[in-house]
């Protein structure tokens, strides 16, 4: 289908889906930005509003429609909440691909998707070499969370305190897998995930281990790429595709039973997001290989309840060791609780180890302000979001905040460290693991 073609046809889904907003305007008590800036042209209706009549607007004022509609966390508290159903994200990202579709894509966007996301073997290279001189440019900020910050005054880095490149990789300490399925009569396909890799292999390590004790069999196919999403929510579909089409052939070779993840945001992608932006033009065959693998998709917190059976320890267990628990609390990342409505299980998985106490935050839902690319382009707003999340935290006394979202941890690692609190953030799955050891 010609580029032409495919911005007509987005167009006509769009103009269907936005006469179902009804302006009743209830998703403005729920908007994590609304609540920052108090501007009606941030919350969904302002933008549905702006996007009636996309076509004329978009020749009157491109950049200002563009400025307005990246301006989102993407987080889907509007959809969640709307009496209508509107579709929110659908939406948002359907215009974000008319628009870009009729602007091109800004240079540095231009390098960073289409010149290093799309290639898998560029992209690793490139962070594998980063993660050597990193060094030279950062220096460390909190032991407990292992931050760091920038010697020198940069306009990319700010005043953030960042986790710092993984010294190894985790596609260096294990490039690929392929176990059978075990004494679980189960075999997983494991996706791990950009940050995970590049940031945070010990929650991959976690995984195998608790695979490996469960007697579940593994493949982990060599060379995998991004999800997608920081393509598809710049508005670059050219991108998306070449990625899905990448890592669908990585797994449609192999036999697996799920495909589990333990990134809120690749999971969400992978399950709702591929199928819905497959291509229009793309072969059945492809569309239903997507399909299959959505189907097959689950967080792996959600896999470790449902499929294997971890449960909570019991009242009895969890009062035993009361004196010297770990307090801990857990936020909800809104790509598991508010995209897929998984939020019961990471909190059993925490629960499964009795040498921690649980005890829940307020707000536990509230966006932490992270939205990927978001947070790039307005750190500002990013981090006023992110301190709400904070105060919260650290009001519910706890020692350690697990989440089930790398990103989540990305961007509660920087608001605890800056305040110089001595809380640890911790993925669900790491606090599961640390149980297991001691069986
Ligand atoms: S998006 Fe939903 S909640 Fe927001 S104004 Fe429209 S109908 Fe109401
Ligand atoms: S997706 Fe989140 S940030 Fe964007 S309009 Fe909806 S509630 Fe607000």
């Amino acid at each position: 289908m010609s580029d032409m073609k495919k911005l007509a046809q987005l167009m006509g889904e769009l103009e269907e889906q936005l006469v179902v907003c009804m302006r009743c305007g209830m998703c403005q008590a729920v908007c994590p930005l609304f609540a920052v800036t108090g501007k009606e042209s941030d919350v969904a209706r302002g933008k549905l509003a702006l996007l009636d009549g996309l076509l004329n607007k978009m020749f009157e004022d491109p950049d200002g429609v563009y400025e307005r509609l990246n301006k989102c966390l993407l987080c889907g508290s509007c959809a969640t909440n709307c009496p209508s159903g509107v579709k929110v994200l659908e939406i948002f990202m359907k215009a974000r691909i008319i628009l870009t579709g009729f602007m091109g894509l800004s240079p540095a966007k231009k390098l960073i998707l289409r010149g290093m996301l799309s290639h898998p073997a560029t992209f690793d290279r490139l962070f594998e070499w980063g993660s050597r001189f990193q060094g030279l440019f950062t220096k460390s900020e909190s032991d407990i969370l292992g931050t760091s910050c920038s010697r020198i005054a940069s306009p990319l880095l700010k005043e953030r305190h960042f986790l710092p490149l993984a010294p190894v990789p985790f596609h260096r300490i294990v490039p690929s897998m392929n176990t059978p399925s075990g004494s679980s009569g189960i075999k997983v396909a494991f996706f791990t995930g950009c940050l995970i890799d590049k940031i945070y292999p010990n929650i991959a390590q976690a995984a195998l281990d608790i695979f490996s004790f469960h007697g579940i069999g593994v493949f982990i196919p060599e060379g995998q790429g991004c999800c997608g999403i920081p393509a598809i929510s710049s508005g670059d579909a050219e991108s998306f595709e070449r990625l899905l089409l990448y890592n669908i052939e990585k797994y449609s070779s192999a036999d697996f039973d799920y495909l589990v993840t333990a990134c809120a945001t690749c999971t969400s992608t992978i399950k709702k997001i591929w199928p819905l932006m497959v291509n229009a033009g793309s072969s059945d065959a492809l569309k239903k290989e997507v399909e299959k693998i959505s189907e097959k998709t689950l967080d792996i917190n959600q896999f470790l309840v449902s499929k294997i059976g971890v449960k909570s320890q019991n009242e009895e267990e969890d009062s035993k060791n009361k004196d010297d628990a770990i307090e801990v609390t857990y936020h909800d990342p809104c790509h598991l609780k508010k995209s897929l409505g998984v939020s019961a299980e990471p909190r059993m998985l925490i629960k499964a180890n009795n040498g921690y106490s649980f005890r829940e935050m307020a707000e536990a839902d509230w966006c932490c302000g992270m939205g990927g690319s978001f947070n790039l382009q307005h750190y500002e707003i990013s981090a006023k979001i992110g301190e709400r999340k904070r105060k919260n935290i650290k009001a519910s006394g706890c020692r350690v905040i697990a989440t089930g979202c790398p990103a989540c941890m990305m961007q509660i690692s920087d608001m605890l460290s800056k305040s110089k609190d001595r809380i640890a953030v911790k993925h669900p799955i790491e606090i599961y693991a640390e149980s297991l050891k001691k069986k």
